[in-house]
């Protein structure tokens, strides 16, 4: 029903900020209803398993849960992140009841190696899941959206198994929408891919906030392109959600992502591509932007 993600670069933020930044996001996308709520926040070390908490219930329960979980883990509110991405979501169900398995971020099973928070539904996923199982792949919930981030994990081990070229995130991401039929805006985080967000959408809304902290504010604008986003060194914080609500407290620069647009956020600097379906590659650039 709701998604948020927050991104920052060379920030130094607190684990405590970036917690209070994805709570406040959700309760922005509060009004629109929901039934469950979920988070994935980077460990210690971005490239190892992330943090995630998932809950039926409001957004309060989510955030007495993870209070919980962080005194009786010991989770250190004061670690500051230099780079730091961090996924959310408020669930209205379509496939599976509300419950902590069914509700977002997604995984692609143990070692969450991929994660995917869901707005939409994904009309082909019986076929999609069919295979996925066939393929030695355990589902966890009843929904249609457990099998993005399983066909990404799956997409992921077969570029490393035929060996090669590296494949990066966006390529993996642009393989699965190969596959996906329904409407969606989706939002993936992987630890294979440290520091990186990939979103894109079809059919369900979807916006990137960016905001420069060193430069203070200029005035409000909506963007027709992505300029304004060109890769520099300055610290940055970088904002993606379903509803402009989420964004306005952030930052007024606002970019409304068209369908089939897929954002990466990457080192500082936005790439727009333009999902090609015949051809399902990460190339040609959207809009103008650097990357
Ligand atoms: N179809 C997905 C589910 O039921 C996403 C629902 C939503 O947009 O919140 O889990």
């Amino acid at each position: 029903c709701g998604i948020f993600a927050y991104l920052n670069f060379h920030a130094n933020k607190e684990r405590r900020y970036i917690l209070d930044v994805l709570f406040n996001g959700l309760r922005r996308l509060e009004y629109r209803g929901y039934d469950s709520a979920g988070i994935a926040i980077d460990n210690s070390s971005p490239s190892s398993s992330p943090l995630v908490f998932r809950q039926a219930g409001n957004i309060e329960s989510l955030v007495n849960s993870v209070n919980e979980e962080i005194t009786n883990t010991d989770l250190n509110l004061d670690e500051v992140f230099y780079f730091h991405a961090g996924i959310a979501h408020t669930r209205w169900a379509t496939h599976g009841e509300p419950a902590p398995r069914n509700s977002h971020p997604q995984s692609s099973g143990p070692g969450d190696d991929f994660l995917v928070v869901h707005n939409g539904v994904i009309t082909n996923y019986e076929v999609l899941k069919e295979t996925l199982v066939r393929h030695g792949f355990t589902f966890e919930s009843d929904t249609d959206t457990e099998v993005i981030p399983k066909l990404a994990k799956f997409v992921f081990d077969k570029a490393n198994e035929e060996g090669g070229q590296t494949v990066t995130f966006c390529e993996v991401v642009f393989e699965v929408m190969r596959h996906l039929e329904g409407a969606y805006a989706l939002i993936f985080k992987s630890w294979h891919y440290p520091n990186e967000l990939i979103a894109c959408k079809l059919g369900s809304p979807l916006l990137l906030g960016v905001k420069e902290l060193d430069q203070g504010e200029s005035n409000s604008h909506v963007f027709q392109d992505a300029h304004f986003l060109s890769k520099n060194d300055h610290p940055k914080e970088f904002f993606l959600s379903s509803d402009p609500h989420a964004l306005v407290e952030h930052t007024k620069k606002v970019l409304v992502i068209e369908d089939g647009e897929v954002v990466n956020l990457k080192d500082g600097g936005v790439s727009i591509l333009k999902f090609e379906n015949e051809r399902g590659r990460c190339n040609g650039l959207s809009r103008p932007a650097s990357v």
